[in-house]
């Protein structure tokens, strides 16, 4: 069973020019028929400000749509302030999704500022699980997202688009997760599972990037049969319920 924690459904700001990220729900299904994709974590696209609240409502609908197959997620950008502690207790409690996607370089924001304090407490008293992108740069620096997971120890956290550097977050930050994204080499998969073998899922980043293309670096990195179920099933389902 394949389960993909990472795809953008719903419109979209202008973003990356070769892709035309806006989808509807009914496209990503027929890509989940087409590369046997059970389960999936859906969010909006790139937005700005306040805009996230209508592509919020989408991700909704699309949850609603297909309740056993699509586990909805939603966006805001943290620099709202109270707004945005508003926005995401509207889309948990109002709108029923079951986590947050966050990206410090889209919304613009580094993650371990203290303003930011009281944005990751509300989200951590949800009890809902947060997926940031995470990339070399240093807003989305894994060690950066590392210190909102130290201060909030009962959050769980996943870094998106897994490289070399969140090895030793994630050996050393047990509310870690990763996620294998637009990872470069199958090796650095095996080691993220040497590591943490209950913390490592399969993403495919789709429209972005290619949902096969991205499961064969998994499988090509994951021998043990064990650990490949865990990276494209389990390791999914305890993220999203807590371990
Ligand atoms: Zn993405």
């Amino acid at each position: 069973m394949i389960n993909d924690a990472h795809v953008h459904v719903g419109p979209s700001a202008p973003w990356v020019p070769e892709v035309d990220p806006a989808k509807t729900i009914e496209d990503y299904i027929k890509v989940m028929e087409k590369y046997g994709i059970h389960k999936a974590i859906i969010f909006p696209n790139p937005g700005v400000g306040e805009g996230y609240a209508k592509q919020n409502d989408v991700i909704a609908q699309a949850q609603k749509s297909y309740p056993s197959r699509i586990i909805g997620f939603g966006r805001t950008d943290p620099r709202l302030g109270e707004g945005a502690i508003k926005e995401v207790q509207r889309f948990i409690n109002k709108l029923g999704l079951k986590g947050i996607k966050l990206h410090p370089v889209v919304e613009c924001f580094r993650p371990d500022h203290p303003a930011f304090d009281p944005f990751f407490k509300a989200i951590e008293d949800l009890r809902i699980p947060i997926l940031f992108h995470s990339s070399p740069g240093f807003f989305a620096e894994p060690h950066l997202i590392a210190l909102v997971a130290e201060r909030h120890p009962k959050l769980r956290v996943c870094l998106g688009h897994l490289y070399g550097s969140m090895l030793p977050v994630i050996e050393k930050h047990k509310n870690i997760w990763v996620e294998t994204s637009g990872v470069s080499l199958p090796a650095t998969v095996s080691a993220a599972v040497r590591i943490a073998p209950d913390r490592v899922m399969y993403g495919s980043d789709w429209p972005y990037l290619n949902p096969r293309v991205e499961l064969v670096k998994v499988e090509e990195g994951v021998e043990n049969k064990k650990d490949l179920n865990r990276v494209l099933s389990e390791n999914f389902e305890s993220f999203i319920r807590g371990p």
